[in-house]
């Protein structure tokens, strides 16, 4: 973490868990035990359904809530989907963008881009994802993959709107397996993220955009990941549907900062 120059974010991926009562039930765990410094931004990224009532809990709180999904076309003939104006609408900061899981149903890197690019229009903050995966780990090619999934998913960004993107690196290998990356792998991708981005615009802009790490992150390891200089925070699945994981995380980014 570097505080002095970009957020510390703490953000929660529920995936598909929880009913809008279990959301109320979890706000209202989660608002007795949260702690009141304000050493890092907190997200919880919930299902559509889960919105409303987990908007309506944190109003008073510095808990933005956000989706995990949008679709980048205005409004229209798309069955199911959920705009960037629908989730402003209903009172969301946050939208995560290519996370694994979806691009695994089939998402590109021009989807993610065009998802992007509407929800800083929208003016939502996008937690864009990326991570290889292990075959791609092993065939030492994880460095060429990240960079070509930040390139194409932030193309056509400005300078001035880049340093309210977050970066997610989640290697899927780490998600949802219990297997996390050691703490310097994940800030060599990380730092290599940075570096993409320096080259990319400036390093200004660089030294300012926050780069979580994501992948079986939780109470235990998020101490020692957090200490690295180029982690900013991270995207916590499994431990952010217990409200007591989720804040010893909060607690860990409350850490001498690099
Ligand atoms: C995620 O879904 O973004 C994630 C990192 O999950 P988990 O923490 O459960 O590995």
């Amino acid at each position: 973490m570097n505080r002095k120059y970009r957020k510390t974010v703490i953000a929660g991926n529920w995936k598909m868990n929880k009913t809008p009562s279990e959301t109320k039930e979890f706000m209202t765990q989660l608002k007795a035990i949260l702690p009141k410094g304000r050493w890092c931004d907190i997200a919880l990224c919930v299902p559509a359904v889960c919105i409303p009532a987990a908007v309506r809990a944190m109003r008073e709180t510095r808990v933005g809530i956000g989706a995990e999904n949008c679709n980048p076309n205005p409004s229209g003939a798309y069955t199911g989907e959920i705009s960037t104006a629908m989730l402003t609408d209903a009172g969301c900061k946050y939208v995560i963008i290519g996370h694994s899981e979806r691009r695994a149903m089939g998402e590109t890197d021009a989807d993610v881009n065009a998802k992007v690019t509407a929800a800083l229009d929208a003016g939502l903050i996008p937690i864009m994802c990326c991570g290889e995966s292990l075959e791609q780990r092993e065939a030492d090619i994880t460095e060429e993959w990240i960079t070509t999934q930040i390139k194409l998913g932030l193309a056509g960004v400005s300078e001035e709107r880049i340093r309210k993107v977050i970066i997610a690196y989640e290697p899927i290998w780490a998600i949802g397996t219990g297997r996390t990356a050691t703490p310097e792998q994940a800030e060599d991708v990380c730092k290599l993220i940075r570096t993409v981005v320096r080259k990319l615009y400036n390093s200004k802009s660089a030294r300012a955009i926050s780069i979580l790490y994501g992948g079986s992150m939780n109470d235990k390891n998020a101490y020692e990941l957090l200490a690295q200089p180029d982690i900013d925070g991270g995207l916590i699945g499994g431990a952010s549907l217990v409200p007591e994981k989720f804040v010893k995380i909060i607690e860990a980014a409350n850490q001498p900062a690099v």
